[in-house]
């Protein structure tokens, strides 16, 4: 057990690593919420323990899970001890846990929750909803994250925020993308600044409406449903886009960055705005877009993100053409062949297929992950998903 504190709300609290548990049969449906994988953002554990201790457990149908991301770190109240808790979850370094001598204070902390995350899959059948609790450095509207799968656009639009997609193809070892690779919806919903009451608050929201939209309550057994949603509606400015991340610049070892002061989470930049600085010398914008999770504390690599809005055309045809499963047509063209097809993972030579561009490749519901200067892999995010699990669902069926 250890006592945090949030300062906006000048509240202190005991947790402990399972903050709330309460088992349904195995086949309805199960919402797993994350809090805290990073140490110092802790307003999704005050709005988890808010909303879910108040729950009249005899109107559940389901089960629901309440986890702590980075216990050690958030009673040092920092970002992570020895690394980030939310980048080490790539399958190598999941395989390495069970077998390495010397465990980082991360890697026995993702030791634990990989074996709640097992026993909770192994004991469930229904539909799977795994939700992660993130605050921002930035001032910042609330969004949700997700990776390009369909069933994760689907659920997300249900929410009034701006969805940010294909973070994935940026950052390596996110917990969520593990989740996502197993198949199941997996969301992560930034809920503000790090220590705004606000982002407490816009977390107690988001909570609340997906208890309701996973099936796990209804919604005449929650009150104020309805000021949960229009909350978040004006949180975020009434910005429901989708936005594509398109860039990230990352801070190298040894090098001195610095965000330029005033920068808002999903404000528009334009090409030659000054961004940054990398050891005193600018950094300067090549796009008219947008600045998203620019960096404002000293932990962490992910200087700056840039993202775009993606056009509702797009959005359409991506979702006709992959349940088409367009995709199979992708080798008859010069330069891609499969790597494995039974994975559905393309192989991409980058001399021969050079005309070949990454939307192309997004469209059909595939993002890339390793990449060198001959080749590039690319996974298909529709492959893997278990949209049978889902398919008989309200919000699937919309
Ligand atoms: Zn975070």
């Amino acid at each position: 057990m250890i006592n945090i504190y949030n300062g906006s709300l000048d509240k202190t609290i005991t947790v402990d690593r399972i903050i709330f548990e309460k088992k349904g049969s195995k086949k309805e449906p199960t919402v797993v919420f994350f809090a805290c994988v990073h140490g110092n953002e802790t307003a999704g554990v005050f709005a988890l323990k808010e909303v879910l201790d108040q729950l009249n457990e005899s109107q559940i149908n389901g089960s629901i899970y309440a986890i702590v991301g980075n216990l050690k770190a958030l009673e040092a109240n920092q970002r992570y001890i020895d690394e980030d808790l939310n980048r080490i979850w790539t399958k190598f370094k999941i395989n390495q846990i069970n077998t390495k001598h010397k465990l980082s204070s991360e890697e026995k902390e993702q030791k634990e929750i990989f074996q709640i995350l097992e026993r909770i899959i192994g004991e469930h059948s229904g539909p799977l909803y795994f939700i992660d609790l993130h605050t921002t450095s930035s001032k910042t509207l609330p969004f949700i994250t997700i990776n390009d799968a369909l069933i994760n656009r689907k659920f997300s639009k249900l929410f009034p925020v701006p969805i940010v997609l294909g973070i994935e193809e940026y950052l390596e070892g996110p917990m969520l993308s593990y989740i996502n690779e197993l198949g199941y919806v997996s969301i992560g919903f930034e809920s503000g600044q790090h220590d705004e009451v606000d982002a407490v608050l816009n977390a107690i929201a988001f909570i609340n409406l997906t208890l309701v939209y996973s099936g796990v309550m209804i919604k005449e057994a929650i009150s104020n449903l309805e000021d949960y949603y229009n909350r978040l509606i004006n949180e975020s400015k009434g910005t429901d886009d989708l936005f594509e991340v398109v860039y990230l610049y990352t801070i190298k070892e040894g090098e001195t960055f610095a965000m330029r002061p005033g920068f808002k989470n999903f404000e528009k930049i334009n090409k030659k705005t000054p961004l940054a600085t990398r050891n005193n010398q600018p950094i300067i914008s090549n796009f008219n877009a947008r600045i998203f999770m620019p960096l404002y504390q000293s932990k962490g690599k992910d200087g700056f993100f840039i993202i775009r809005k993606i056009r509702p055309i797009f959005l359409k045809l991506s979702a006709s053409l992959r349940a088409l499963k367009a995709d199979r047509l992708l080798v008859l063209l010069p330069g891609v062949s499969w790597e494995n097809k039974d994975e559905r993972t393309l192989q991409v030579n980058l001399k021969t297929a050079r005309f070949l561009t990454k939307p192309l490749f997004h469209l059909l519901g595939y993002r890339n992950k390793h990449i060198n200067k001959d080749y590039m892999k690319l996974y298909n995010r529709e492959w893997i998903s278990k949209t049978n699990m889902y398919k008989n669902e309200k919000w699937f069926k919309r």
